[in-house]
């Protein structure tokens, strides 16, 4: 019998028994921080409460949450639990304003994010015979260290590859034979674009079949179109720095994204009033990391949107899974009073044919007045027919049936937005 999940017991433990182990872990990881961190000591005690109030999983609610306010307050190991002496690995992400978040790790937070990361690719159809040309950009930022580990937890190949140096990138992909791409998703399509520049078709000439696409939002749309630009399965990854990095989730066969509850804890919460919501209640994604030593993080808002769900999987996994995420809610737009994504207007672009995946939304501001408008490529066969107001009407009309909202679109030659080996910005300010 071929192993189909890396960590069995684990993944497919009942949710009842599940939710015992939750339990049990957050004690203990109540009592740890009361007793190892004097942020958390006093957070505790100024809520009133004592470790022994936490009786039950609801009981969390009568925690505060953790914000990135406080992050940036105990920069950078304030809200260490550990001596600093016990830390064996440091990331940090760039913070969307001011000082960065920092990750630190213990030898048994990294094996945890090992395993973690080992089940997520594992689940992708990663196995020992794959090599994995990792595409991340190496350095503090956790995605490429993340990948790694897991990846040779499972005994795959990794090829360090880091991001940039694109010609380089596809070079080694031939050479190499690389079966597995992890990089973000608008750089694997960029990658595509100078496959093709260099006389490769990328369906045909490389031996890739597997992407690990994650730290940018994409839509489903677009999922497709990587995935039919390379001819391989694409599968989302998600995580943070405040939690671990990647590996929060592992995306199974059935693109269900199943988070490994058994050391993440997830709430869905009303992200104006903070209140509980029910799973399939959209909401604003908090966790809490129910085993890390160095950094436990207890409810951290995330400012993500999703939904999370603990029916069963064909998969035969447990894990509760949540939904792909909406936006960041800092990423949200308000125009003319409609409540705008940046993935829902990728997603309206992805359904015109003969527009290329190359898109910016244009935010500009005149007094307090937001208005949007969208710049995107045709593909060069599209760009070439002419008649460019025709798409661009039609790019409208799909933004208007998604948005209920008039936005203009204009075609501009193949090939003038700016590229990206890392996050794609889609949004720009003029
Ligand atoms: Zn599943």
């Amino acid at each position: 019998m071929p192993k189909e999940f890396w960590n069995k017991d684990a993944e497919t433990m009942p949710l009842n028994e599940l939710k015992e182990l939750q339990l049990k872990r957050l004690k203990n990881l109540i009592q740890y921080i009361h007793k190892n961190n004097k942020f958390y000591n006093k957070k505790l005690k100024d809520a009133n409460i004592k470790p022994d109030d936490i009786k039950t999983l609801k009981d969390i609610e009568k925690i505060p949450f953790l914000t990135k306010q406080d992050l940036r307050e105990y920069y950078p190991f304030g809200l260490v639990c550990t001596e600093i002496d016990d830390i064996v690995e440091v990331h940090a992400s760039s913070g969307t304003t001011g000082k960065p978040v920092v990750g630190p790790y213990t030898q048994k937070d990294v094996e945890l994010w090992g395993e973690v990361m080992a089940r997520s690719l594992w689940a992708n159809g990663l196995r020992k015979n794959d090599i994995m040309q990792n595409s991340y950009g190496y350095g503090l930022f956790t995605g490429a260290h993340g990948f790694e580990k897991g990846a040779q937890k499972i005994g795959a190949m990794v090829v360090t590859i880091s991001s940039g140096n694109t010609k380089r990138q596809i070079n080694m992909m031939k050479d190499f034979g690389s079966t597995a791409l992890a990089c973000t998703p608008s750089y694997s399509l960029y990658m595509a674009e100078v496959a093709e520049e260099m006389g490769y078709d990328p369906r045909e000439d490389f031996k890739l079949k597997i992407g690990c696409f994650g730290a940018e939002a994409w839509s489903e749309e677009m999922r497709k179109n990587v995935e039919k630009r390379w001819g391989i399965t694409a599968h989302e990854h998600y995580g943070l720095t405040e939690i671990i990095g990647p590996g929060v989730v592992s995306e199974c066969k059935h693109k269900k994204l199943h988070i490994n509850a058994d050391h993440f804890f997830t709430e869905i919460i009303d992200p104006d009033t903070g209140e509980t919501l029910e799973p399939g209640e959209e909401g604003e994604l908090v966790f809490t990391t129910l085993t890390k030593e160095a950094f436990p993080a207890i409810r951290f808002r995330t400012r993500d949107l999703a939904s999370i769900y603990e029916d069963a999987c064909e998969c035969g996994r447990t894990l509760p899974f949540q939904s792909r995420i909406k936006g960041r809610s800092d990423d949200m737009m308000k125009v003319k009073g409609v409540i705008v994504f940046p993935s829902q207007i990728e997603a309206a672009l992805m359904q015109v044919e003969g527009v290329s995946d190359n898109y910016q939304i244009v935010k500009t501001k005149k007094g307090n007045i937001a208005s949007l408008s969208v710049e995107v490529e045709p593909t060069e066969t599209r760009y070439k027919e002419g008649h460019l107001d025709n798409l661009e009407k039609q790019a409208e009309e799909e933004i208007y049936s998604v948005l209920n909202l008039r936005v203009p679109v204009k075609t501009i030659p193949p090939k003038t937005i700016p590229r990206s080996t890392g996050k794609a910005k889609r949004v720009i300010e003029r």
